[in-house]
């Protein structure tokens, strides 16, 4: 694929899942891309598509104007960033750093100090909207960090999502990203929940769906992952074990803000479970094996 060499050129870490769809969006773009990820078989295909293949995170953030990570937890982050011969220390004055990764509030402010340091500046952007949001470039970011900044970065995300909303300062992107997981997470129990009950009643649980999708119930939880749930589909599009790792950040900046949260103590509890039974690289909605009787 030809690039267009006027365009930012943008370095792109962590190929998984969601990195790989939202990577292929800015190659599809013509913006030059320089890939990394810590299994270096994940890029091929884009590699294949005119990418080039960088042996670092140190080295991509070198040849980049505008670096993107979605790796997968916050010591991912902190290592490829702040890390030795890591992204900061290598990138050049006037880089743009936007972790897309869910991640921790106070990890993403240490990230910008670090980058205004090095006269770089960071964004953190996470994402909404799942496998199927980044392969359809649908998805929601949220992003903290300076509004100039969000602007010189803001045709690279459109590329992958629809929804762009600047929150506030450092942070505050990952905030409202835990805002969203909070909501899910006694979504999705009550959606199994409801299944569960439509099976335990005799019901048909497709005709189920058919009739309460429509209703005040919808949305990407009953929608998407409800059909998954019927035909017993349980391959990740959202990990459980990194489900676990959103929970235990929101809970734990919820409790430095004195507020307790029940309902998502609740599900976090019975996330743990599905961990505890191996359940843990299973996608969310394979929450219902806890419910077969
Ligand atoms: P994933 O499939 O595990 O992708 C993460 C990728 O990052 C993997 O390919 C991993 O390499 C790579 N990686 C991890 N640490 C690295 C490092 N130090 N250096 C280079 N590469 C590294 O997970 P995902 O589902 O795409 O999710 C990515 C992030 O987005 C997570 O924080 C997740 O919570 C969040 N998120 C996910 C969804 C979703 O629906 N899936 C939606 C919104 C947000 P390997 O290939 O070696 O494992």
């Amino acid at each position: 694929m030809d690039t267009n060499p006027q365009l930012p050129r943008i370095g792109f870490i962590g190929l998984g899942i969601m990195g790989r769809s939202m990577a292929g969006h800015v190659l599809a773009a013509g913006h030059p891309l320089c890939v990394y990820n810590r299994s270096r078989d994940k890029a091929d295909e884009l590699v294949g598509r005119g990418a080039r293949w960088c042996d670092s995170p140190g080295d991509v953030a070198a040849a980049s104007d505008i670096v993107i990570t979605m790796v997968g937890y916050p010591a991912d982050v902190e290592q490829i960033y702040l890390g030795e011969g890591g992204i900061v220390e290598r990138a050049a004055a006037g880089t743009l750093l936007v972790d897309m990764t869910t991640s921790s509030p106070s990890l993403a402010r240490r990230i910008a100090e670090a980058a205004r340091a090095k006269g770089c500046a960071a964004l953190d952007a996470p994402v909404s909207g799942g496998d199927v949001g980044a392969r359809e470039a649908r998805l929601s970011i949220m992003v903290g960090g300076e509004p100039a900044d969000l602007e010189r970065a803001r045709p690279v995300l459109e590329r992958m999502g629809t929804s762009i909303v600047l929150q506030g300062g450092p942070g505050t992107g990952q905030h409202t990203k835990m805002c969203n997981q909070i909501v899910i997470a006694s979504t999705i129990v009550g959606v199994t929940e409801g299944l569960a009950y439509a099976r335990s009643a005799g019901l048909d649980p497709a005709t189920v769906l058919q009739a309460i999708g429509g209703g005040a119930a919808s949305g990407f939880q009953l929608n998407v992952l409800g059909p998954r749930i019927i035909a017993g589909d349980f391959a990740p599009g959202f990990f459980i074990e990194h489900f676990l790792k959103d929970l235990g950040i929101a809970l734990g900046e919820a409790a430095q803000m004195g507020l307790e949260l029940p309902g998502l103590a609740l599900a976090r509890g019975l996330y743990e479970q599905m961990a505890a039974r191996g359940y843990g690289r299973d996608g969310t909605q394979a929450l219902i094996k806890l419910y077969r009787h």
